[in-house]
């Protein structure tokens, strides 16, 4: 070969290795998949077909279960609504952002305050990398125009700020309340409709707001199928007061509570309709999991943690560990994942699937879950914190829990209770935390404990957000 002609051969290389890496980029830009979140509002572990329920049908649920990763070991960041969100969407245990208190569990209509403008939501860190977004549903991080999802990353809004019992008008005092069913008519609940930052009806209509929350998702997919897009679909219910559009009442054996979790899932169904029919299916991640575990003192009204003990409020598994669906067709194969996963994990592996790099400036508590999703890996995460406002009450390493502090909540499950030797639960072989085996596991007490040092040892605690009312 002539030097001439060797000089060719190394140009052509070069040019053909120059146009692989562009497409390869080329593709890699194009295929960043799309998210939605689907955050149920008090559903317990219990409340899903799929989960083992008896009467309450959710097929849609169940299908996506079968197609994809069904977690049976998957929690939130805190057993009430305002801290569980901010972990979701900051990646962070909410003790960090003060967005978990002692003096007031979640933020009221009254409330000065949200999340501070420094967290970065998971909103955020899509759009830096060229998604469009959407909240569609309950906020509940400040309903102050300066703390909105439009000021937080998110393109669109749609939805009730706060919880769905907020704004109680009747005249009726609050603990007599729930006693007369007659109470339960949307004209009670005084709760205002957000389109962006706007009032566009009050009382919203509560009645139509699930089949709404699913029409608005499904609209919002339409319009922005040519970029990638991330939805946190945020339901308000089934948080009480339960409401259900006219063509869902009286179709549950369950009652009411059925009603409802049925008409969630049959919006979600036609979400996935709609993504199939768009050619989105194969490149979307759809996930769907609950905020906090089921309101046990509403009784009939409230829903079912399953074999788990306790509900929403409590730091027993009843309270923060919850059904966790994730789906998508292409990209994840049919499996139960037993391991350990939080919702704070959805910030840094759709961030890292997205490819928008994790925040370098502070702690963030999420792990990265994409080999477990993408290629049934053993998960990264060892560990869970159980956070009752800012206190820690209870520690998971690998299959074992440790409860420093228990105390049920309202008017259920006991007074608060220190424990030293903390109660110890192998949540392997008992998830209902009926058998405290702590005086045969000395040795995993201590390991415990360290892991506690090794956290607070780095724990800076936020000031707080949610004390501050008008
Ligand atoms: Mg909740």
């Amino acid at each position: 070969m002539t030097p001439k002609t060797n000089k060719n051969l190394l140009a052509f290389i070069y040019i053909i290795h120059i146009l692989c890496f562009t497409i390869m980029w080329g593709q890699k830009s194009t295929k960043q998949p799309n998210f939605i979140i689907i955050f149920a509002d008090d559903l317990g572990y219990g409340d899903l077909s799929t989960y083992g329920h008896p009467t309450i049908k959710t097929p849609n649920l169940d299908q996506m279960a079968a197609e994809g990763q069904k977690w049976t070991n998957f929690y939130v960041g805190a057993s009430v609504c305002t801290p569980s969100r901010a972990a979701l969407l900051t990646g962070r245990l909410p003790v960090r952002s003060g967005m978990a208190s002692n003096k007031s569990r979640v933020l009221f209509p009254n409330s000065v305050n949200g999340l501070p403008a420094n967290e970065i939501t998971l909103a955020e860190q899509l759009k830096k990398v060229g998604y469009s977004t959407a909240c569609i549903g309950k906020w509940h991080l400040g309903h102050k125009e300066q703390y909105l999802p439009t000021n937080n990353g998110f393109d669109y809004y749609f939805g009730i700020p706060y919880s769905n019992d907020m704004d109680n008008i009747a005249a009726v005092p609050y603990k007599d309340f729930w006693k007369d069913p007659a109470n339960i008519k949307i004209a009670n609940f005084n709760v205002p409709l957000l389109r962006n930052t706007k009032i566009i009806e009050r009382p919203a209509n509560q009645n139509t707001i699930t089949k709404r929350y699913a029409e608005e998702t499904i609209s919002f997919i339409k319009k922005n199928k040519k970029q990638p897009f991330f939805i946190y679909l945020a339901h308000n219910l089934p948080h009480i007061p339960l409401f259900a559009s006219k063509e869902f009442l009286g179709t549950s054996k369950r009652g009411l509570y059925g009603d409802v979790v049925q008409e969630i899932d049959h919006g979600i169904g036609e979400i996935i309709k709609t993504l199939k029919q768009e050619g989105l299916a194969d490149n979307t991640v759809v996930v769907f999991t609950s905020d906090n575990g089921p309101w046990l003192s509403f009784g009939i009204n409230g829903g079912s943690a399953g074999l788990l003990r306790a509900g929403k409020g409590m730091t027993w598994e009843g309270g923060m560990r919850e059904p966790c669906i994730f789906w998508s067709p292409s990209k994840i194969k049919p499996a139960v994942v037993t391991d350990l996963g939080t919702t704070m994990d959805l910030f840094t592996t759709f961030s890292a699937m997205a490819g928008a790099a994790i925040p370098n400036d502070r702690i963030i508590d999420g792990v990265n879950l994409s080999t477990t999703l993408l290629q049934n890996k053993p998960s990264p995460r060892e560990t869970v914190f159980y956070y009752r406002g800012t206190d820690l009450f209870a520690v998971r390493v690998g299959d074992y829990k440790a409860h420093y502090i228990t105390q049920g909540a309202y008017g259920m499950f006991g007074e608060r209770e220190e424990h030293n030797p903390p109660l110890l639960y192998n949540l392997s072989v008992d998830p209902s935390e009926q058998y405290n085996v702590a005086k045969d596991h000395a040795a995993i007490i201590n390991q415990i404990n360290m892991t506690v040092k090794a956290h607070e040892a780095k724990m800076v605690k936020g000031k707080d957000q949610l004390a501050d009312r008008e």
